[in-house]
């Protein structure tokens, strides 16, 4: 007998009729003799909707009353799967975020969980009951309701699968798994069996819109077992694999590389002849820091007389905020023009095989080039290789690559 938690995300319980067909997956493990936590996200687009109606009624919205709008959408969907579970004779009641309680930060809007108390779920668990929580939702040390961020419900269902110590978390999602690349760009792109969580990390945080990174964090930091698998999946029960997402050591045939990926939301910014002296790149970094301007990739290079070019990367939503900062002390950094482009586009290669390789990146730089496209900047980590291109490379890129490392489906 094992403990489960499902989580469903928002196609996946678009309407009754998928609703239904979640509580079914969830009576199927029940009916095999395990115990189950179900972790639902708000229905299709509701979130959404949600998140416009609270700008409407007001730009500037107190982040607090954001949430208590935003985490509307998860209660519909608990409170209907476990009307559906009893309607399939399952016993079965939701729970809201504050009713566990599962406890936050105050960081309204995209809060950390901080302790989930589980005790009252053990005991119905225990009870043969199935539980359904409301994702994304928590309460904060305010006694006010928290929200996780956008796709937060994945987080919610690792966190509470780590306090209940459940043996899997099986998300389940629009995609039947973790892809070598986006199989919408890359026809060749193969599902993986299975995918370590810091290559995941990595994937998830260049933009593989799979599973939020946090919950990726989360997992990997307790050791939680992540299975990414269809609801769609052809008949109902039919089990077939997903995408485990494991320890390194539990993958015996490690790949060179396990994936590609893209990230359209960057843009990139170059301020010319920057005075090449100490402090310019904090004078320049900090106050984008202060404003929250998360800057990803930068370079930059000297010249003989003592000038530098700076290029750096932020995500396109900040470009124009960043381009205010940085003019309004134009003098200050003493550089002569500022050039935004937002035409550009960041591939990355990820595999936790490139930390006993060599060449890894010379390959990607090659394969590229053979290609004539023109690499702007560089960044690199232990298991990730990053490039800006021009962005109407992106397509050809992704598909070079992905012949390079020898992911192409046989
Ligand atoms: N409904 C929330 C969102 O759309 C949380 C989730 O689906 O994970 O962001
Ligand atoms: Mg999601």
């Amino acid at each position: 007998m094992a403990l489960l938690v499902q989580k469903f995300g928002g196609t996946s319980v678009a309407d009754l009729d998928r609703i239904a067909a979640a509580a079914e997956k969830a009576k199927q493990e029940v009916d095999r003799g395990h115990q189950v936590a179900m972790v639902v996200s708000a229905m299709a687009g509701v979130t959404d909707k949600l998140v416009e109606l609270t700008s409407g009624a007001n730009p500037l919205h107190d982040a607090r009353e954001y949430d208590v709008v935003v985490s509307t959408g998860e209660q519909v969907t608990a409170g209907l799967m476990a009307l559906k579970l009893q309607a399939l004779g399952v016993p079965a009641r939701s729970w809201l975020g504050w009713q566990i309680p599962i406890h936050t930060d105050d960081v309204h809007g995209r809060a950390r969980i901080t302790d989930i108390s589980s005790g009252e779920l053990r005991q119905r668990l225990a009870d043969n009951q199935v539980c359904v929580v409301a994702g994304f939702q928590g309460v904060g040390s305010d006694n006010r309701t928290t929200t996780l961020g956008r796709g937060g419900s994945d987080t919610t269902a690792v966190a509470l699968a780590a306090a209940l110590g459940a043996h899997r978390c099986d998300i389940y999602t629009d995609v039947d798994g973790v892809y070598t690349s986006d199989p919408r760009i890359v026809k060749p792109a193969r599902r993986l069996s299975r995918i370590t969580y810091e290559e995941m990390l990595e994937m998830a945080s260049l933009g593989a819109k799979v599973l939020q990174t946090r919950s990726v964090e989360m997992a990997m930091k307790h050791g939680v077992p992540l299975q990414v698998l269809s609801t769609f999946g052809k008949a109902i029960g039919s089990d077939e694999p997903g995408t485990l997402v494991v320890d390194e050591e539990e993958i015996v045939e490690q790949e060179l590389v396990s994936g590609v990926t893209y990230s359209r939301d960057e843009a990139k910014i170059t301020l010319v002849d920057v005075a090449d002296r100490p402090g310019v790149a904090a004078a320049t970094f900090g106050p984008l820091a202060e404003a929250n301007v998360n800057v990803d990739m930068i370079v930059q290079n000297v010249s003989e007389d003592g000038s530098t070019d700076l290029t750096f990367t932020v995500s396109r939503a900040d470009l124009n905020r960043a381009v205010g900062i940085l003019t309004e002390r134009q003098s200050e950094l003493g550089f002569k023009r500022l050039v935004p482009d937002a035409s550009v586009v960041k591939i990355s290669v990820v595999g936790v095989g490139m930390r006993s390789h060599a060449g890894v990146a010379q390959r990607m730089f090659q394969a590229v080039a053979d290609k004539g496209i023109n690499i702007q900047v560089i960044s690199t980590s232990e298991i990730k290789i990053s490039i800006l291109i021009a962005e109407e490379f992106a397509e050809l890129a992704l598909r070079t690559l992905h012949t390079t490392y020898g992911l192409d489906k046989p």
